[in-house]
């Protein structure tokens, strides 16, 4: 399968002393977050093989969606910019004027975070509604059709990247940790007991389920939602890991994967102040910095289930930072109480 080279790898694979007192496991975290610059996170690896796929169709213009904070759409839209294709983003709002079919105002649109970059790079932005949200994939599709008729080459790529095509880019991931095991790089050089990571459309947790069996990276994989609930997540993930074994047949069967939708907090995007407390306590113990949509909830949502007793106390665990920064810069009213 042809790809792009846009993530500099291998990304670092850190002990942090405090992390390991804290949760009571042997923590490994793989820097997903530094995969680039301003691009970064967990989305550059599938938009290798989606960017590729638009190129080899001679797209013009790639079509995306996601929350309005979305990192996803903010990497879509500067790797666009990278290759000199155009970016048409639909992002979720859930208030204030939406249409599928026309750029947002600039007043509609929020100032910072990864909204910023989003219009620093000339993505075009359309505000859609929760509803409509809801009929992403059919919203997308007649908007891409509506710009091949002004002459475009529309190219969609789904909600997260999260194709079987987007999630072969985390089977690389683990191939590349198998790799940094083999090297010593992890202590034992023995696969990892479990990969946790922050799940919100599937595809990095269908790649990581596959890529750690086929290469020996981990023995089972700990998705922790950030919303939805564990059977639509074993739903959509079944579904790529078809998809990815339709593309590439030396794909055997996943790792075992579990959902934790125990730490969703109060709903997308959005955490408890239980949640608050444990991001800065963190970031102040060990300078490990996490967002408040994904990552935060996902070394929460560890630390709960090693509480729970879900994951054994002493495990050595691989914790994925996927990234999330710009997320953080957004939330700065958010948090203002716990810091
Ligand atoms: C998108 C994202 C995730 C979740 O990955 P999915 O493949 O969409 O489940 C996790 N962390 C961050 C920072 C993300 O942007």
């Amino acid at each position: 399968m042809h790809k792009l080279s846009l993530v500099h790898a291998p990304t670092p694979l850190v002990r942090r002393q405090a992390l390991d007192v804290r949760l009571g496991v042997e923590l490994w975290v793989k820097r997903e977050d530094v995969t680039g610059g301003a691009e970064s996170g967990n989305k550059l690896r599938k938009l290798e093989y989606l960017m590729a796929d638009a190129l080899a169709k001679k797209a013009t213009v790639v079509l995306t969606c996601g929350g309005v904070q979305s990192n996803h759409a903010r990497a879509t839209a500067i790797v666009a910019a990278q290759l000199g294709l155009k970016c048409v983003l639909f992002l979720r709002v859930r208030s204030g004027p939406t249409s599928a079919d026309r750029p947002a105002m600039k007043d509609a649109l929020p100032r910072g975070g990864n909204v910023l970059l989003d219009r620093l790079v000339g993505a075009e932005i359309r505000l859609i509604s929760t509803q409509d949200y809801a009929q992403r994939s059919a919203v997308m599709e007649s908007a891409g059709l509506e710009l091949a008729r002004g002459g475009e080459r529309p190219y969609v790529i789904p909600e997260g990247g999260s194709s079987g095509l987007g999630s072969l880019g985390y089977v690389d991931a683990m191939e590349e940790v198998r790799g940094q095991i083999d090297l010593g790089l992890a202590g034992a050089r023995t696969p990892f007991d479990v990969v946790v990571h922050a799940c919100g459309s599937g595809g990095t947790a269908a790649g990581v389920a596959l890529g750690a069996a086929k290469h020996g990276a981990a023995k089972s994989v700990r998705a922790v939602c950030v919303c939805d609930d564990a059977s639509y997540f074993e739903h959509v993930a079944s579904r790529i890991v078809h998809e990815a074994q339709a593309l590439d047949a030396s794909l055997g069967a996943p790792a075992p994967l579990v959902f934790d939708d125990r730490s969703k907090g109060p709903g997308y995007g959005v955490m408890d102040d239980a949640q608050k407390r444990f991001l800065v306590e963190v970031a102040r113990s060990s300078g490990t910095v996490l967002d408040p949509v994904y990552t935060g909830k996902a070394l929460y949502g560890l630390a709960r289930a090693v509480e729970r007793g879900d994951v054994p106390r002493g495990a050595r665990v691989l914790f994925l930072h996927t990234g999330g920064l710009p997320g953080l810069l957004a939330q700065g009213d958010e948090l203002a109480e716990a810091l």
